[in-house]
């Protein structure tokens, strides 16, 4: 099986971070690879903030661990949902900026904080050249819509449910967080996924990967 794991809202501040988790993960499960949904703004925090937690993030990327994409600027409600066209340019330059002062190497990948998402956002992301938009299953109209113009991603396995279920796709998108919210958060469902991946050696794929 073909595995994708995303998780939403990484960021050096507690509870969103996780670093001590990922490290578990990769000294766990050989080949492991995670997509973080990165928030370079988080409450009007930077990212650079914290060039320690910085510079073992970019590690992980380096070895191939771990890439990061785009959720939102500050990830505050509504963000990405009531904004102009140039307004939602101008959040995502400054989102970008962040992430380049920080040092940190990051895929052309967005979603919305809260899943939140209008159509100028979307425009605007194609505009500036991005590779996928990440939605939700039940906003498959928008992806309908722009599909030909900008690929969209979507889950198909919440990771709450590894405890009772078993993927069955050939490739299934994982999704959870980096906090334990939604009974999906990174820490709280470890113990299942090592056991998951011990039983089941999956092949891991990075989102820029799948097709
Ligand atoms: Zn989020």
């Amino acid at each position: 099986v073909r595995i994708v794991l995303d998780f939403d809202d990484l960021h050096w501040r507690e509870p969103e971070n996780c670093l001590d988790t990922i490290n578990l993960l990769v000294n766990s499960i050989e080949n492991i690879k995670i997509n973080f949904f990165t928030i370079p703004f988080l409450d009007y925090i930077p990212l650079i903030d914290n060039s320690k937690w910085c510079l073992e993030i970019e590690r992980l990327i380096k070895y191939g661990k771990i890439r990061l994409y785009v959720h939102g600027l500050r990830h505050s409600f509504n963000e990405f949902l009531d904004i102009s066209y140039e307004g939602a340019i101008k959040k995502i330059d400054v989102a970008e900026q962040i992430f380049y002062a920080s040092n940190l190497r990051f895929g052309k990948v967005f979603k919305g904080p809260n899943w939140g998402i209008n159509k100028e956002t979307i425009r605007a992301l194609i505009d500036k050249k991005y590779d996928y938009i990440y939605v939700h299953p039940e906003q498959e109209a928008l992806a309908t819509e722009f599909c030909q113009y900008i690929k969209f991603i979507t889950y198909n396995f919440n990771l709450s449910d590894l405890n009772k279920t078993r993927p069955d796709k050939d490739l299934t998108i994982m999704h959870g967080h980096t906090h334990n919210v939604c009974g999906n958060g990174i820490k709280e469902i470890s113990n299942d996924l090592i056991n998951f991946c011990r039983e089941e050696k999956p092949t891991f794929k990075f989102i820029e990967e799948i097709w």
